[in-house]
């Protein structure tokens, strides 16, 4: 393993009716709240009612709000929320929603301590030293968002979707309530498993192999995932379900799995290149475009692709080559996603060969991007091109 320092700070509330108690954690850090949400499943599903309900027990409390954060929020929300704190003296904001929305909190929380375009902080060109801080409600189970200091936000003018990471922009706290995401729709609840496995699939693929007790939970959060899902999926209101994958959801991406090791990431900087130019749902693309990453680096190095399919899938290994039980991980794995609803080709969003220069551009963060087998822009416009 490599030398590491582990740090999660957030507080997790995990259970039937948590939410409530909002109102004993935001006073610690302030009381004049921005109150931060998407583009309106809240008010449908109820959620609305039982934020704002708490809030205002909250004595002294002052709340401002800012709705329609876009799924792959937007710099120019971002702004907004910025200017809306400046303008009324916000101390705290409440994100209310699912990665989009934590992820423009996050955002939000360090630019406004930020003099200059807080697209330097997203860009890796300036590093926070300080932000308002954050509580979440998670309403969808999916990127982690609200256990991690992670936050991704697109440029929608430069066709540009990248992400920062800071120990300043971990949450407070979290509200993880599994019955506030029964009403996650089909689609939604397939992309949020397909980012879960996918989170896992990013800190799995590494060079060493020392690192077992990591592996080890990576696979366990596979495996319950992928025994929850099916079953989720015929009956998208079962609790039990809902909650296996919303805890799953939360530890895939807290920081457990990659202690100690270099995780790849290039698959998620492909998917945001494309959804930069596209501005498709992030699972869906993930599901798009894992498989053909895996393939893409099996024929390179097919040890841990292997090693996946005889752990995670069950496939016998006696007497065969790491290169065919790679082959047959990764059938399994497009079998599995293809079961649950999930998207395959990029063609599926309507996309073409007309873009993939551009997005493969956007995708280069740097000279190569991924570690298990760093990928050049050729090899990135070749993962894309077996997507289409
Ligand atoms: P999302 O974009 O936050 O939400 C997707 C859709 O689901 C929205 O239309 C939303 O509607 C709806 N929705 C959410 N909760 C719902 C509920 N309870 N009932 C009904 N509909 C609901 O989805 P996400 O997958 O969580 O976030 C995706 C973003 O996070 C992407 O930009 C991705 O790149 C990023 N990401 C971040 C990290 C990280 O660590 N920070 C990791 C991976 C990905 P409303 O808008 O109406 O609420
Ligand atoms: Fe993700």
């Amino acid at each position: 393993m490599n030398t590491f320092q582990f740090i999660n700070p957030a507080k997790i509330l995990f259970g039937r009716g948590q939410v409530a108690k909002i109102k004993d954690e935001i006073p610690e850090y302030g009381r004049r709240i921005l109150l931060l949400y998407g583009g309106g499943s809240i008010k449908k599903n109820g959620l609305y009612d039982q934020v704002t309900r708490a809030l205002s027990e909250i004595p002294g409390a002052h709340v401002v709000e800012l709705s329609g954060v876009e799924p792959n929020p937007r710099l120019t929300t971002v702004n907004k929320g910025i200017e809306l704190i400046k303008q009324n003296d916000l101390d705290f904001i409440l994100a209310v929603g699912g990665g989009s929305v934590i992820d423009c909190a996050k955002a939000i929380a360090v630019g406004v301590h930020y003099e200059g375009d807080v697209w330097d902080i997203v860009t890796n060109k300036a590093i926070p030293t300080k932000a308002v801080p954050i509580g979440t409600v998670l309403t969808i189970s999916a990127t982690g968002s609200e256990m991690n200091g992670g936050s991704v936000i697109t440029n929608w003018a430069e066709n540009d979707k990248r992400f920062f990471v800071s120990n300043h922009t971990f949450p407070k706290f979290s509200v993880l309530d599994p019955e506030i995401t029964a009403s996650v729709p089909k689609d939604q609840t397939v992309y949020g498993i397909v980012d879960i496995m996918s989170h896992v699939f990013e800190q799995y693929f590494h060079d060493s192999s020392k690192a077992p007790l990591q592996e080890r939970f990576g696979e366990s959060i596979l495996q319950t995932t992928m025994e929850a899902a099916p079953k989720l999926i015929d009956d998208l209101h079962h609790f039990e379900y809902r909650e296996v994958i919303m805890l799953n959801g939360t530890f895939a991406l807290n920081g457990i799995l990659s202690m100690g090791i270099e995780a790849d990431w290039a698959t998620h900087m492909i998917e945001h290149a494309v959804s930069a130019v596209h501005d498709i749902p992030h699972g869906g693309g993930l599901a798009i475009l894992f498989p053909n990453w895996m393939e893409f680096v099996a024929a390179k190095k097919p040890v841990k692709v292997a090693q996946l399919g005889i752990r995670v899938f069950g496939i016998e290994a006696e007497n065969r080559k790491d290169s065919d039980l790679a082959a047959e991980t990764i059938r399994k794995l497009r079998e599995f996603w293809s079961s649950l609803g999930a998207p395959s080709k990029l063609s599926d969003y309507g996309i073409n060969d007309s873009e993939i220069d551009l997005m493969a551009e956007r995708a280069m963060v740097a000279e190569t991007i991924g570690n298990y087998v760093p990928l050049t822009k050729k090899d990135v416009e070749s993962i894309l091109r077996n997507s289409i």
